[in-house]
């Protein structure tokens, strides 16, 4: 039986000691369909679960890893066979059950979803668990209204993933994007993605008022915490904020007044638990509208071997975008 390379997460008291090991087939967990991993990425919450930093792992050892992208190698699953393109985002993939960092990952079948023709093996990577939420996050606007004409649309940690993706996709649909970023050093990368105004996130990293001026008519808010709260006191009458993130903190120290003197809404956007058609129109919507040019722009390719030491910089805000981890 071949091997293949995995990064292993072992529990110590200092937090994940993290070893690559070669394991075979039989050390995966149970599944109904077998992926040969040619890509997977790194995202914030995959930072958490290489540092430690937060309790991401709940089983261990753990091959960490929330997004991978490959071809099946085998299945028993009714909707998948041998050579299709697959992408598995989340379901706690990387948490309680093996996940990308390995050149083999065995999964629910009920999990994947079939990679859209439009989109390589990479670029799904490059999209990602960050890009496949700024899509959800985006339907969450249209759902609730939200169109180019009613006003700016606002998005926060513009430079990161989730930030970066939201940029492309707002702009190639039409809207007038303001980025708030802590790096305004980065003001002509996130014009290039088409924002059409740089604030620094200063301006929405104190606490808020319960009402300010009306400034925008929707946001991406990746920060959560005071930022999150100042862009609802800012939210136009009628708008809606999607809260996907929380860099800045978990707290939310708002007041109803957006919500009772303005009709905002907020709307949660969970990526983990994403119910399969949900997912499968975030993906079909990410092929139709995302500028793939202005993707490759946001993007980084590594070897998976660097995977551990980017970990520390993405909870650092140091990386710009998005990584794409080649599996060799
Ligand atoms: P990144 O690390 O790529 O981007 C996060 C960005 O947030 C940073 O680049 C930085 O952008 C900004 N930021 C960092 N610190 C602060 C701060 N103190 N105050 C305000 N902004 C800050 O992460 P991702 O884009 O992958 O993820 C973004 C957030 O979304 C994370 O909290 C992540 O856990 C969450 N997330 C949630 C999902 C869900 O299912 N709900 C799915 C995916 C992500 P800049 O330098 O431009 O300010």
């Amino acid at each position: 039986m071949g091997t293949f390379k995995a990064l292993l997460a072992n529990k110590t008291e200092a937090g994940p000691s993290l070893a690559w090991q070669e394991l075979t087939e039989a050390d995966l967990m149970e599944g109904d369909v077998t992926v040969a991993v040619s890509h997977t990425t790194i995202n914030y919450k995959d930072g958490l679960a290489l540092t430690g930093k937060a309790p991401v792992i709940r089983r261990w050892p753990m091959i960490p890893g929330i997004d991978l992208a490959g071809s099946v190698v085998a299945s028993t699953h009714a909707d998948f066979k041998a050579g299709d393109g697959v992408v598995l985002n989340g379901w706690g993939v990387g948490e309680t059950h093996y996940g990308g960092y390995a050149g083999r990952a065995r999964l629910k079948g009920d999990w994947l979803i079939i990679r859209p023709l439009e989109l390589s093996a990479a670029e799904a990577m490059a999209i990602g668990t960050a890009g496949y939420t700024a899509m959800l996050a985006l339907l969450a606007l249209e759902r609730n209204g939200v169109s180019p004409g009613k006003g700016p649309v606002v998005v926060t940690g513009a430079a990161g993933g989730v930030g970066s993706i939201a940029i492309i996709l707002l702009a190639r649909l039409g809207y007038h994007v303001i980025a708030s970023t802590g790096r305004t050093s980065e003001a002509d990368y996130l014009m290039g993605l088409g924002a059409a105004e740089v604030i620094d996130r200063a301006q929405l990293a104190g606490p808020a008022r319960p009402l300010g001026k009306e400034r925008w008519a929707g946001g991406i808010d990746a920060a959560g915490s005071h930022t999150l709260a100042n862009l609802l006191s800012m939210t136009q009458y009628g708008g809606t904020i999607a809260a996907c993130g929380l860099a800045q903190g978990m707290d939310l120290a708002s007041s109803v007044a957006p919500f009772i003197l303005r009709g905002v809404t907020l709307a949660g956007i969970d990526s983990v638990m994403a119910p399969k058609a949900l997912r499968q129109e975030a993906w079909r919507r990410l092929a139709r509208d995302l500028d793939k040019a202005k993707l490759a722009a946001s993007t980084t390719n590594r070897p998976l071997a660097e995977v551990t030491a980017l970990a520390p910089d993405i909870l650092a805000g140091k990386i710009r975008g998005r990584v794409i981890l080649e599996v060799g």
